[in-house]
Order: structure tokens, then C-alpha cells, then sequence
């Protein structure tokens, strides 16, 4: 299977079903630590760019798509979560670049161009309990994976369990960066909800790629 345009489609079109499935769900998280719309803000975004891919037509390559998703993440999601997103795809898709398809080593540069423009844009770290949380563990695994020779679908598929993994590890953190900040040492003892979305968005890369 090769990561090319209609994969990055099929991903887009994942990921909106995933949103749309676990809507509620990220709403109930954002409602323990935040304002409960994270769900909305989220499904309503990949609804947009599944919207834009309909009426544009699949990009030429998986940059493109990455590229078109940005934009539209950026000017419909709002809140935090849009332009930390909006950011992390625009850096994927510089990283990506022209190519048609995205080899396990391009895969690596990529995902981690997302984190570091999440990064750059929230300036959040390591055990802040934000979405950096499960990207950082999500790329670190990907690094591993094609390290040892695996495939485009095998690195996302490790970096999709490496995020899962950073999601359960934000459970008893103090957030200290967003809005879950306000609240101090009560925002312990609940998972962060873009820690949850990015997990929704990596399961659907990596779901993507198997079929
Ligand atoms: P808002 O908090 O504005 O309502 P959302 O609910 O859509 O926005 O998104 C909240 C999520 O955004 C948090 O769960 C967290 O993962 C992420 N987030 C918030 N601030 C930052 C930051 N500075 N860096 C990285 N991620 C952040
Ligand atoms: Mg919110
Ligand atoms: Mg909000």
C-alpha cells in the first residue's frame, strides 16, 4: 500500500468518521477540564474538509490533501485545537513536499513536522496534558518503526499505538497549558481531549493505509 493521494484522502474521510462517531465522546472529556466543545469543534472541521474534498475533487498528492485539510481545519475548527491543527498540517505538508507518495522515511519527516509546528504554535511540552502528549510519543514510535525497516502502513500503525498510549499517560498529569490549566490540580484524573482527537486522527492514517 502506498501513502499516496487517495490515501491522504481515504484519511481525511476517516478521520471525519471518527469525529463524527466519538463526538460526544470528546465533548464529555472537554466538559471535565474545559468548555465541552472540543467534539463539535472537531467533527464540524473534518465534516469541512470531507465538504472540500467533495467539491475539489482528491488533490494530486498526499502534500495537497494535507494542504487543503490545513486551511480548512484552520478557518472552521476555531478555538485552540484550529490553529494548533491547522499549523500541524501545514507543516506536514511542507514536509511532505511534491512527492506522490510518502516512503516510511518521508512518513517520519513528516509526522514529525506536525509535532514541532504544534509545538512552535502552543509552545507546550512534555506532560503539559495536551495534544503534544500523544504526538511525541506517536513520532517517537515512528522513528523506531522505520528504523527497523517497517513499512509506510507499519510506521503509522506504530505511531497510532504510540499516541494511544501518550492519551492514557495524560490521565493523572496537571495540565499546564489551554484552558484545562485553569483548573489546576483538578484537571488531574481525566484523559485531555486533543490528546484524544490526535489518537482519532492517526487510527484513521493508519486504518487508511490498510485498505
Ligand atoms: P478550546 O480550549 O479553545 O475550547 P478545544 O476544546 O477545541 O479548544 O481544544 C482543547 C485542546 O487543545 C486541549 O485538550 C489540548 O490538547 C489542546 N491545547 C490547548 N492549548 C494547547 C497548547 N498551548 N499546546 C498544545 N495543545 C493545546
Ligand atoms: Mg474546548
Ligand atoms: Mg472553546
Amino acid at each position: 500500500m502506498s501513502l499516496d493521494a487517495a490515501w491522504a484522502d481515504r484519511w481525511m474521510r476517516a478521520a471525519a468518521a471518527a469525529m463524527a462517531e466519538n463526538r460526544q465522546h470528546l465533548i464529555d472529556l472537554d466538559r471535565d477540564i474545559g468548555d465541552a466543545d472540543h467534539g463539535e469543534n472537531m467533527d464540524r472541521g473534518f465534516s469541512a474538509v470531507v465538504e472540500k474534498l467533495d467539491a475539489d475533487g482528491t488533490p494530486a498528492t498526499p502534500g495537497d490533501v494535507m494542504k487543503l485539510a490545513a486551511m480548512t481545519l484552520m478557518s472552521k475548527v476555531g478555538g485552540a485545537a484550529g490553529p494548533l491543527y491547522g499549523t500541524a498540517f501545514l507543516r506536514a505538508a511542507t514536509a511532505a513536499g511534491p512527492a506522490p507518495d510518502l516512503d516510511p522515511g518521508t512518513l517520519v519527516t513528516v509526522l514529525t513536522a506536525a509535532r514541532d509546528g504544534i509545538v512552535a504554535r502552543g509552545k507546550a511540552e512534555v506532560g503539559d496534558k495536551t495534544m503534544v502528549d500523544a504526538w511525541t510519543p506517536a513520532v517517537e514510535a515512528a522513528q523506531t518503526a522505520a528504523g527497523a525497516s517497517a513499512s509506510s502502513a507499519e510506521v503509522l500503525a506504530a505511531a497510532s499505538n504510540g499516541a494511544r498510549a501518550g492519551l492514557a499517560g495524560t490521565e493523572p498529569l496537571i495540565a499546564r497549558k489551554g484552558r484545562a490549566s485553569y483548573l489546576g490540580e483538578r484537571s488531574a484524573g481525566h484523559l485531555d481531549p486533543g490528546a484524544a482527537s490526535t489518537v482519532l486522527i492517526l487510527q484513521a492514517a493508519a486504518q487508511a493505509a490498510e485498505e
